[in-house]
């Protein structure tokens, strides 16, 4: 076979995958879905048998407009979405309730204006708070006329992260389980549903051209050049946010008991982050494998941990067995006792990582370790 019929299996291959895996015709865990290149449109030498292939839930914060990359001993830099003829991105418009911050999600169009979009308990949305976000399925393109650099001393910073928002799952399985003076209500579903959005710089979105596909971390007036070179008159859209909708194994953690009536968000992330950690070193899963968010509920705030591998592998289902459940819980308390930092703050021994920067400000393990020392107990 000859490489383009090779290439051409490969393409066919992959959709067969997608499709196969998406349809659950076969097992979904360890396929590769939703998987985008960042294509690199240089002649030079080093850019031949580049491949720089992410899952999208990465590729929309790596391989953001303006993102740089290392490979074959050079850094490249993303210019643009890659564009297919006739066919567009899918587009999502998007809000978090200012109130209670839960997250809701509808189709859109090219169309400008946003729809209205109401939180079921505090009625409409303002507009402020509603932003799209395009998913670029056909993967990013470097621009023709990048020179690609050596890396220097230091390695490109990566400048874009994501957050999570879960929105819904199918048919969960519900358990309730007595830990110390805890009654926790947990709900697992291997059918979740969440969205991962990148913001752009300081949440300032992208601008993005929809015919040559190239696209801008800051706002830019007037023309444009296309990925080749040449001068595009197409208006450039934004402010639009990059993101992608998955399916993975999801579950829910609640607290009956102690009933905690306060909605502070700086409390529930800090304990989202101490429950990830304790859940990450008591069942030995690697963290970077597994996520969270919060979501308002009726009983309150609930933690959402998910697989964060595409799919979902079967990890946060074991937290719904009493057992693993007190190891993981006992693991989250030591993870934040442990540490030496100051207990009004957080640091990367205890609660902060790469992904949770935007909330870096918010974690506080002084907060989780009182709670969790005061209501876990220590079983024999
Ligand atoms: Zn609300
Ligand atoms: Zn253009
Ligand atoms: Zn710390």
């Amino acid at each position: 076979m000859g490489w383009a019929a090779n290439r051409i299996k490969t393409i066919k291959d992959k959709k067969l995958i997608d499709f196969l895996a998406t349809h659950t015709v076969i097992p979904k865990y360890g396929f590769p879905v939703d998987v985008v290149e960042l294509s690199v449109l240089s002649h030079i030498d080093a850019a031949k048998n580049i491949q720089l292939e992410r899952d999208l839930r990465l590729a929309i914060s790596e391989f953001a407009p303006s993102s740089q990359v290392v490979a074959n001993g050079y850094i490249w830099e993303s210019a643009g979405l890659r564009v297919v003829r006739n066919r567009t991105w899918p587009i999502y418009w998007y809000a978090v309730c200012p109130d209670c911050k839960k997250f809701y999600i509808q189709g859109g169009t090219i169309e400008e204006t946003p729809p209205s979009i109401s939180c079921d308990i505090h009625g409409a949305i303002s507009r402020r708070s509603i932003h799209r976000f395009v998913t670029p399925i056909f993967g990013f393109v470097t621009s023709k006329d990048f020179e690609p650099k050596k890396p220097g001393e230091s390695r490109p910073k990566r400048e874009f992260t994501t957050r999570p928002y879960f929105f819904g799952y199918k048919g969960p399985e519900e358990k309730r389980f007595s830990i110390g003076k805890f009654r926790i209500k947990s709900m697992y579903s291997s059918d979740g549903e969440l969205a991962v959005i990148c913001k752009g710089k300081k949440g300032v979105g992208f601008w993005v051209c929809f015919d040559c596909g190239a696209a801008f971390s800051e706002r830019k007036r007037g023309k444009h050049k296309t990925l080749y070179g040449t001068d595009c008159s197409s208006p450039l859209r934004g402010p639009l946010h990059l993101g992608h909708t998955f399916k993975t194994d999801v579950l829910s953690i609640s607290f009956e008991e102690p009933n905690i009536s306060s909605r502070d968000e700086s409390f529930w992330l800090s304990l989202l982050y101490a429950i990830l950690e304790g859940t990450s070193q008591a069942l030995g899963i690697k963290r970077q494998d597994l996520d969270g968010c919060l979501y308002p509920s009726e009983d309150g705030i609930m933690l959402i941990l998910f697989d964060n591998v595409p799919g979902g592998a079967g990890h946060v289902k074991r937290i719904i067995d009493e057992e693993n459940l007190y190891e993981v819980l006992k693991s989250a308390l030591a993870r934040v006792r442990n540490c030496t930092c100051g207990l009004e703050t957080s640091c990367y021994g205890c609660l902060r990582n790469y992904e949770n920067q935007f909330c870096h400000e918010l974690l506080k393990r002084g907060v989780v370790l009182e709670f969790l020392k005061k209501n876990l107990g220590v079983r024999e």
